[in-house]
């Protein structure tokens, strides 16, 4: 019992009612001292198959207008649109929202090119990069043996996912993730690591796993002091990895308040 929630005068009624048989034979409490009724949670519609009315539609499919190019920002996300999905232009590098991003629920299809090319990293590399630092890996990992920690729904270099739950390349794949941004004071020390949360087709993979760091190819770097909100970035390694149907909820979580 979270005795916070519990008025006194309640607390009261409960020993008095412990001591009377008729109200509590069971020498239980009454069940109005666990039930209460405010805040009311926010109603939203969340249709089957179709998009939660919270959520912040980042690609519909239709344009890139919510995007912007990483490595110049302020410049047209430079990726191909195609059938309802943007294909990653390679070459062109990375590229990020426009609007920045703290504590969030992500949805976003992914499709690995059915021409295969390369092996191992080299197979349709991609990522979804939380705030521009934290990378859940997007790979084609269907009978594509590369280190664990590096392969599809691994946060790279770091987790490795609980199951390979990958499709065939050609297959529309699904990612549903929560990532808590990390914490930090105001001398930028690290209060509390960043956390994911990841199912990959539905299947859990990654449980409240917390990032060591920021993602990195060679080393382990430490987490350096960041703003609380920055964008979310998809990578481009060379690959014609396509995506589609992303959206993003911002949560704000009890604790976190
Ligand atoms: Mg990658």
């Amino acid at each position: 019992m979270n005795l916070k929630l519990v008025p006194l005068a309640a607390l009261v009624i409960a020993r008095a009612s412990a001591a009377d048989p008729a109200s509590a034979p069971d020498n239980l409490p009454p069940h109005e001292l666990t039930e209460f009724y405010a805040p009311v949670p926010p109603v939203i519609t969340a249709p089957a198959g179709g998009i939660p009315s919270d959520a912040i539609v980042v690609f519909d499919g239709k344009n890139l207008d919510n995007w912007e190019s990483a490595k110049n920002p302020g410049q047209p996300a430079p990726w191909r649109l195609e059938d309802g999905a943007v294909i990653v232009e390679p070459k062109t590098g990375d590229i990020r929202t426009k609007q920045s991003f703290g504590d969030i629920q992500l949805h976003l299809e992914f499709r690995e090119p059915v021409k295969i090319v390369g092996d191992s990293q080299g197979r349709g590399n991609s990522g979804v990069f939380f705030m521009g630092l934290y990378e859940l890996q997007v790979l084609d990992s269907y009978n594509n043996p590369t280190y664990v920690n590096g392969q599809v729904g691994s946060i790279y270099k770091q987790h490795v996912p609980l199951v390979n739950a990958a499709r065939p390349p050609g297959e529309w794949q699904t990612y549903d993730a929560v990532f808590l941004a990390p914490r930090f004071d105001a001398a930028g020390q690290l209060l509390r690591p960043a956390y994911f949360t990841v199912f990959h087709n539905g299947v859990l993979i990654q449980y409240h796993v917390a990032a060591r760091g920021p993602t990195a190819w060679r080393g382990t770097p430490p987490y350096v002091a960041h703003p609380a909100k920055l964008p979310l970035q998809l990578q481009e390694h060379g690959n014609p990895v396509a995506f589609r149907n992303i959206w993003i909820r911002e949560i704000t979580l009890p604790e976190t308040k």
